[in-house]
């Protein structure tokens, strides 16, 4: 079985623009959680699902991926539907909410200026998506939200970019691996109907069918 992967400090210092950010949200905000968010989930979990980057408001706020931003609404309530959650999301690290089969992480770790993280941040904090990758000895499914994670996993994968277009839906095997797409299930996605709650659901569901899960 791997072994647990090299985790961020607490006040990783390797992206300085991110660095810089958390400094300024401790000055201003000494309640937050202010630091790179780890994993949600049992490490034992088959389906991991990689999302772009803390919300300033929710993960950075409550230390918990997709926690108190309206991102995390759509996320777990689905995951419930399918299986992969019990208890009720009460959007705060404390509600009692589990992973079943499931972990939770972000491309970059660290709260993001305006939620952009830019191409050298995103591959800086790759390297801990490789470790969350690694150290999960039952993984069959990845499931990416956006454009970015998508990215930023077939590259943790080794994979060159045309092995696996971006599309919401879209599938790829890689190596022993299955990968997922959606639309991120942001607010604004939600809200211009670019993602909706039935095209989110579609995507768990088929990685919950195909995977095998
Ligand atoms: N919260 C997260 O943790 N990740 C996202 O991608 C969006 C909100």
């Amino acid at each position: 079985m791997p072994g647990a992967a090299q985790k961020p400090s607490r006040d990783c210092p390797l992206c300085p623009r991110l660095q810089a950010f958390r400094e300024e949200l401790r000055g201003r905000e000494p309640t937050w959680f202010n630091a790179p968010v780890p994993e949600f989930g049992p490490r034992t979990a088959r389906l991991l699902i990689v999302g772009l980057a803390p919300g300033m408001h929710g993960a950075n706020r409550t230390g918990r991926p997709f926690t108190g931003d309206y991102a995390g609404v759509l996320l777990y309530d689905t995951l419930a539907r399918f299986g992969f959650a019990r208890g009720s999301y009460g959007a705060h690290p404390d509600d009692g909410l589990e992973l079943v089969d499931a972990r939770i992480t972000n491309a970059v770790r660290c709260v993001p200026p305006e939620n952009k993280p830019t191409g050298p941040e995103i591959a800086t904090c790759r390297n801990f998506l490789k470790g969350a990758i690694a150290e999960m000895p039952k993984l069959a499914a990845i499931l990416a939200l956006g454009r970015i994670a998508h990215d930023s996993v077939v590259a943790a994968l080794g994979e060159r970019p045309s092995a696996a277009a971006f599309g919401h839906g879209a599938s790829h095997q890689l190596g022993q691996l299955k990968l997922f797409c959606s639309y991120h299930c942001s607010r604004y996605n939600t809200n211009t109907g670019v993602l909706t709650t039935g095209m989110f659901e579609d995507v768990v569901e088929k990685a919950k069918g195909l995977a095998g899960i």
